[in-house]
């Protein structure tokens, strides 16, 4: 397999157009069979549900070559559930999950081209999505519906190094309680727009949101769940029924307790404990953990002792021992590595 004449070390993280990508429509009850298409455009009608309504749910994986050549993404079983969850939650039909793993590997295998070498950093990033494709203007439900899989190269996350970030405490809310936080929906990132581009404005890389509710605890951040490190080296992440569940961060806190020994805790965390971590980081698919240095709540600033030059000693841990095992240079637990090619 020839590869495409890419720099992949340079590509940085936006859409490339790849070869084939995979379609499949819901009409009259049913999933229809499915096809690899080369047309990257979508035609519906302007009065889709998912243009008035906003129904749309995504889901956001990778491929990537392992030290011995194979292509391989992680644990796309989750992400076929998590969109099946979301679906219900917006009431859409379901994709079955079985066809979901199958199209993602067809559309990898189709655009083998684009999948970068092993050592580069790059990825080939996997977007599965959904949406109401038929005419709705009375509120309701979509009858029809369009899946899609398409993947597009993406280049090394941190260039030269994960450097912290500082994330700032935000005044908006990203979820209610008992509302859609927990699902992969593309309404909750609709209104997170002008919370970041207001954080971005003022110098934070990031917003911190808090339970809508009681505005007390640690929800997470737009697209990312965070991981805390306590002093005396136990990791703690934020419980929540509105925090959307990352796999990276559900495979982390495996990794902490069962490769590395490390006590983990998942329970509430509260704005007022920030001071008596030690480390902090914010954990999803596309940087696996990214480094926080410092928080800041509305003139209070939260410093982590790791710094603002590198990763606290326990966060890089987590990620060596991730990516390891994503890269195929420690043994995977049974099931995490689906091979593709
Ligand atoms: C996708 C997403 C994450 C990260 O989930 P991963 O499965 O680890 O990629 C975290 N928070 C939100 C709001 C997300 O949409």
């Amino acid at each position: 397999m020839e590869k495409k004449n890419i720099d992949w070390s340079n590509i940085g993280f936006g859409y490339v157009k790849t070869d084939k990508r995979y379609v499949s429509n819901f009409k009259d009850g049913a999933w229809d069979q499915g096809v690899l298409t080369e047309d990257d455009t979508v035609v519906i009608s302007e009065c889709a549900g998912v243009l008035q309504y906003a129904q749309t749910i995504f889901e956001g994986l990778k491929a990537y070559t392992t030290e011995d050549g194979r292509i391989v993404c992680f644990r796309p079983d989750l992400n076929a559930s998590r969109l099946a969850d979301s679906a219900r939650r917006l009431e859409m039909p379901v994709f079955p999950e079985d066809r979901f793993i199958e199209a993602v590997v067809e559309t990898v295998k189709a655009n083998e081209a684009y999948v970068p070498p092993y050592g580069s950093g790059a990825t080939l990033y996997i977007r599965p999505y959904m949406f109401g494709s038929n005419p709705v203007i009375g509120v309701k439900p979509a009858s029809e519906y369009q899946f899609r899989v398409f993947t597009t190269p993406v280049g090394p996350y941190f260039k030269g190094g994960a450097k912290p970030i500082t994330i700032k405490v935000s005044d908006f809310d990203r979820a209610a309680p008992h509302g859609t936080g927990h699902i992969k929906a593309g309404l909750n990132y609709a209104m997170s727009l002008h919370a970041i581009v207001t954080a971005h404005a003022e110098g934070y890389d990031e917003n911190m949101y808090l339970d809508a509710g009681t505005r007390t605890k640690v929800e997470e951040t737009g697209g990312a769940n965070f991981l805390f490190v306590t002093k005396d080296g136990k990791v703690v992440t934020p419980k929540s029924s509105s925090i959307l569940p990352s796999i990276t961060r559900r495979s982390l806190m495996y990794v902490a307790k069962e490769y590395l020994g490390l006590e983990t805790e998942e329970r509430e965390v509260f704005l007022s404990e920030l001071d008596d971590f030690a480390e902090c980081g914010l954990c999803g698919t596309a940087a696996v953990i990214s480094p926080v240095g410092k928080i800041v709540d509305h003139g209070r600033e939260i410093c982590f002792a790791s710094g603002m030059e590198k990763m606290g000693p326990v966060t890089q841990k987590l990620y060596d021992t991730l990516t390891g095992i994503q890269m195929g240079r420690l043994e995977a637990p049974e099931g995490w590595i689906k091979e593709i090619v």
